[in-house]
């Protein structure tokens, strides 16, 4: 299993480091050639979503990319990754991939919360400690949207088909748990290809 790391700007090294910990391959996504290669899974990784929007658009990735999410390849998404996959971001005109119908709210605990940490559980995953770093919150969903998550009534964690979205940022703590899950996804659709 070789899973793309989205590496354009944010925390993606932390990814890296926690499939590592975990004996998982992974390779970075850093130009449109780098989208050729053959990964079994994406990762997009916290950070700031109008720059690497911005990128994404500019390095002429995000249309390869869209369609691979679109064709089901298993994404996860943290925290500024949450902002690229939704269909909808408040106050804000344009979505990234919007591959998951939802609206996100950037930005969203106000500046005082701006960075918290809590523990909580997720459904398929179980208990895990939540960092959030100015973190989204989504504030509507289709019910086709699985939800995975919430703190204080607020929605933090989804599935949609075999994208997970997070508003916190599972590579900054120690479980593995969430990175678990992602990979039994992957494994769940290789085994399901023809070989
Ligand atoms: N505030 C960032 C944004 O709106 C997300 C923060 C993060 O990824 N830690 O894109």
């Amino acid at each position: 299993m070789v899973i793309g790391v989205l590496a354009l700007q944010g925390a993606f090294i932390e990814h890296e480091n926690m499939l590592h910990t975990l004996g998982v391959s992974c390779i970075e996504l850093r130009n449109a050639e780098d989208l050729k290669k053959k990964y079994d899974g994406i990762i997009l990784p916290g950070g700031e979503s109008t720059v690497q929007r911005k990128l994404l658009y500019g390095l002429g990735m995000h249309s390869t990319l869209q369609q691979q999410i679109q064709n089901g390849i298993p994404v996860l998404a943290t925290c500024a990754g949450m902002i690229l996959l939704a269909s909808q971001i408040e106050q804000q005109d344009t979505p990234c991939f919007a591959t998951i119908p939802m609206t996100v709210r950037r930005n969203a605990y106000g500046r005082q919360l701006g960075s918290f940490h809590t523990v909580s559980t997720v459904k398929h995953v179980g208990t895990v400690p939540m960092t959030f770093i100015r973190a989204p919150y989504v504030t509507k969903a289709e019910p086709s949207v699985e939800l995975l998550a919430s703190v204080d009534d607020k929605i933090v964690g989804v599935q949609y088909g075999r994208q997970l979205a997070f508003a916190f940022h599972p590579e900054l703590d120690e479980s593995t748990r969430i990175h678990q899950y992602f990979m039994k996804l992957i494994e769940e659709r290789q085994s399901q290809q023809p070989v």
